[in-house]
């Protein structure tokens, strides 16, 4: 029998099959967490032009070099204002944010002066050199500069650099349209009544959870019995109006997970099926007729949530184009042991620790269904086969949920 792929190669599998989200243009009031499919270049220099940083007056540096101490105060340049010329031997008053006036070349705080009538007497201590309090033009950009390629998730930094490239809108990829999908004839939903032998309907809030909390917005749910003529009918509709589908449920080797064949009559192309890896290990992924990307998790709540954040998430950022970064190392807090054949996914809890800073303490499950340990946890860290022991620091990728 092949082997199983690990969890990097089945990722960069999933990165390498989901199709690319459509770009669209959308307002800059709409940007936050979307991914930049062009460049953005400097508009302008930046600063536009020699920018006062300090609330003061503005002078002549060699006046100062002539022993000069009192100056005439011949009027105020606020921010905002077209640039006003610097009367000879006099000063202007200047505000933060205003442009140097022409034939000033330095900026004395207002700390450093006292304002007698029209003059201004500045503490001989004062540090006066040229474009002192000055950011002059061009000095963080040039215009035409590179500020942002494609790839780039949208957080506040780079809002600020897109406002300020003069755009009003950009070309992001478009948001995916999510169906979260959960299957099996127990499971009901929380606020129904409930048997003893029937299983609240959990999974799919976790999983939308999950998902709202990196910002997706677009998810529709469904649940589904496992009867495979009401899946088929049911599946084929959720493909046609959504990019991604995110199946619960199904798909291990009992009589009643129909999901994987049913995907596949329907067109769905298997990329991959079972991942060596605990706990999740029958994960399953595939692709539309149309490019939708369609992962169909274990049912088990603890494995459905890790292959969302390890598998979906990436997945989903991969179809945003955005550029994958390195996974967060840390470090064990305290020694663990398993016997792992498979990776082992494990749940942590951060702690700072004197020494470590940072570090994960184990917090495992009583197996994939024991989603009653994981409140409080932050994520997982993922282990590989080998060592029955990790020992306290060792240094592994942690996930967050
Ligand atoms: P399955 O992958 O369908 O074989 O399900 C494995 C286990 O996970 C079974 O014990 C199911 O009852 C449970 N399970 C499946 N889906 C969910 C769900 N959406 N919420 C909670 N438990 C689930
Ligand atoms: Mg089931």
């Amino acid at each position: 029998m092949q082997a199983l792929p690990s969890p990097a190669e089945a990722e960069s599998l999933i990165r390498r099959h989901v199709p690319r989200l459509p770009i669209e243009s959308r307002p800059l009031a709409s940007l936050a967490g979307a991914v930049l499919a062009r460049s953005v270049r400097a508009e302008r220099d930046q600063p536009p032009f020699d920018r006062v940083t300090m609330d003061g007056i503005a002078i002549a540096c060699e006046a100062w070099r002539a022993g000069q101490r009192r100056f005439r105060v011949a009027g105020t340049q606020a921010a905002g204002q077209p640039p006003q010329s610097l009367p000879s031997g006099a000063c202007l008053e200047v505000m933060t944010g205003a442009v140097l006036p022409p034939g000033s070349d330095c900026v004395i705080p207002v700390e450093r002066i006292t304002l007698v009538e029209d003059f201004a007497d500045v503490d001989p201590a004062a540090a006066v050199e040229p474009f002192e309090n000055v950011h002059t033009r061009g000095l963080d950009c040039r215009e035409g500069d590179l500020l942002l390629a494609p790839g780039t998730r949208l957080g506040a930094p780079e809002l600020a650099v897109l406002a300020s490239a003069g755009l009003p809108r950009a070309e992001v990829h478009a948001e995916p349209r999510i169906a979260i999908v959960s299957t099996g004839d127990e499971l009901i939903e929380p606020g129904e009544p409930i048997e003893a032998w029937q299983v609240r309907r959990s999974n799919a809030y976790a999983l939308r959870g999950a998902l709202a909390l990196r910002g997706y917005a677009q998810i529709t749910e469904d649940h589904l019995p496992d009867d495979p003529r009401i899946l088929a009918e049911r599946l084929r509709q959720h493909l046609e109006n959504h990019d991604v589908l995110v199946l619960s449920g199904g798909v291990s080797m009992g009589r009643f997970d129909h999901v994987p064949r049913t995907l596949r009559e329907l067109g769905v192309t298997e990329v991959l099926h079972r991942v060596a890896q605990r706990p999740g290990k029958p994960l399953w992924f595939g692709v539309g007729p149309a490019g939708q990307a369609v992962f169909g998790l274990p049912g088990n709540p603890v494995s459905s949530l890790v292959c969302l954040v390890r598998y979906v998430v990436p997945g989903l950022q991969a179809a945003a184009g955005l550029v994958a970064r390195p996974p967060e190392p840390v470090a064990l807090g305290a020694a663990f042991r398993v016997k792992p054949s498979l990776w082992y996914f494990l749940p942590v809890q951060l702690d700072s620790n004197p020494t470590l800073g940072t570090v994960a303490l184990p917090r495992p499950t009583r197996g994939s269904g024991d989603f009653v340990s994981l409140p409080g946890t932050d994520g997982f860290i993922e282990l590989p086969p080998g060592p029955a022991e990790y020992p306290v620091g060792h240094v592994a990728p942690l996930h967050r949920w």
